[in-house]
Order: structure tokens, then C-alpha cells, then sequence
């Protein structure tokens, strides 16, 4: 087991309801480091959409080092096990809706949190600063870089996805599908009502939808900086 020397160098976050980025500082995020596209997994590259849907890929707004995208294979996923009274089911009903998205993008569950790339949590989201009331469901990303090398680092991403206690049954559902996509990449909101990205709660929580996938491999064939070795300057 070789030493990973991280650093935390920057912090962001969705909510289900509205897009709040608070406290982005990207002093060590060199912008001149070369972007590049990471190969689209063989899961998205063979992905048809039978309806022909279109997506909403220009509501997408990455961070400034690129798209949020996994370059490794299975994506890493820890879900917590709640033991309090009254949330006997709510790790079923999270895992199921984590591992819709598995037809899409490969997806692992494990048991080491450290370990994992995405992190699940029923607990209310932080309060964030000038907001009165916690969102319900919240996904953020934590940026750090790996060091590789006396001269070298890989540019890595985590998220963690908190799930308010207070949701039930199939919100649970929707806000695990809703704040997975996130965890993706999907770094936006869909303006249709029918897809999981869409930036509000509905009566009855849609599928993923095809304008969901066909949104998801635009972002993958995207460049980045995330996941490419880099020299340090
Ligand atoms: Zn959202």
C-alpha cells in the first residue's frame, strides 16, 4: 500500500432545488494544463436512443478544470447503514436508485467508505452560510490532487451526497436518482418535468430518461482536467 498524499484544493455543491456553488477556491488548478476527453466508456459509447429525445447538454455548466467525469471503472459507491428506528428500508431504496444509472456507467458498492468515490448519507445537509433552511438532498465534490510523483499529480475528484432523514419512499427514490446524476457529472439541471435532472421535485419521480443518458455521454466525450497525470509547476 503506497502513501496518497492528498490535498483538498476546492469545494462545490448542487442542491435538488437550486444550483448554489459557495466557497470555490482553485488557487492550485492550473488553467494553462492541456484539457483532453477521457475514452467513453464502452457502456455510454454503445448507448441508443430509441426516441431520438435530444438532451440539454447547454445546461450544463462544468467547473473550471472541466467536466465531472469518471475516468476509472466501476465508480466506487459507499451508502450508509442507518440503524435508527424508521429507516429499516431507506438503504434498499437508496442503493436501487444508484444502481439505475449502472446500465449507463459502471457502478461498485463497498463497504470501505475511504475507499469509495461517492459517498451516501442520511443526514440533513449543511446549513450553508446567508441560507435559513438546509435543502433536502445535496451533492458537493471535494477536489484534491494526487501526488504521483516528486513532480507529478493526478487532478481527483469525490462527492458526497447527503439524503434528509425527513424524505420518505419514493422521494427518497427521486432525490438518490436525481443527486446520483450529479455525482456523474450531470452538473445542471434539465428544464424538462419528464427527466431526472429536472431542477425541481415533481408529484410522481420520473426513470432515468433517454435526454438524461443522451446528456450524460455528451459530458463524457467532453475535455478535462480531472484524472490526467499533470507535472507540477
Ligand atoms: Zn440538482
Amino acid at each position: 500500500m503506497g502513501l496518497v498524499r492528498v490535498r483538498l484544493i476546492g469545494l462545490s455543491l448542487f442542491t435538488i432545488f437550486l444550483i448554489v456553488v459557495y466557497g470555490w477556491r482553485s488557487p492550485a488548478v492550473d488553467l494553462s494544463i492541456p484539457f483532453d476527453s477521457h475514452p467513453l466508456p464502452p457502456s455510454l459509447e454503445q448507448w441508443q436512443d430509441p426516441t431520438d429525445s435530444g438532451d440539454y447538454f447547454d445546461q450544463i455548466a462544468p467547473p473550471t478544470f472541466g467536466h465531472l467525469v469518471w475516468s476509472s471503472f466501476p465508480v466506487r459507491v459507499y451508502i450508509e447503514s442507518p440503524e435508527d428506528p424508521g429507516a429499516e428500508n431507506w438503504r434498499d431504496l437508496v442503493l436501487d436508485a444508484v444502481m439505475d444509472w449502472n446500465p449507463y456507467l459502471p457502478i461498485e458498492i463497498i463497504e470501505d467508505s475511504d475507499r469509495a468515490q461517492v459517498q451516501i448519507f442520511r443526514r440533513r445537509p449543511p446549513l450553508q452560510p446567508g441560507r435559513l433552511r438546509a435543502s433536502s438532498a445535496e451533492a458537493r465534490y471535494q477536489l484534491f490532487k494526487r501526488i504521483t510523483g516528486n513532480d507529478s499529480y493526478i487532478l481527483v475528484h469525490r462527492f458526497t451526497i447527503w439524503l434528509s432523514p425527513t424524505q420518505s419512499g419514493k422521494y427518497i427514490t427521486a432525490a438518490t436518482r436525481h443527486e446520483f446524476g450529479h455525482a456523474l457529472g450531470i452538473w445542471g439541471h434539465s428544464p424538462t418535468a419528464t427527466d431526472v435532472m429536472y431542477y425541481s421535485q415533481v408529484r410522481e419521480p420520473p426513470p432515468i430518461s433517454p435526454r438524461d443518458v443522451n446528456t450524460l455521454r455528451r459530458i463524457y466525450e467532453q475535455p478535462t482536467q480531472l484524472g490526467w497525470a499533470q507535472m507540477k509547476v
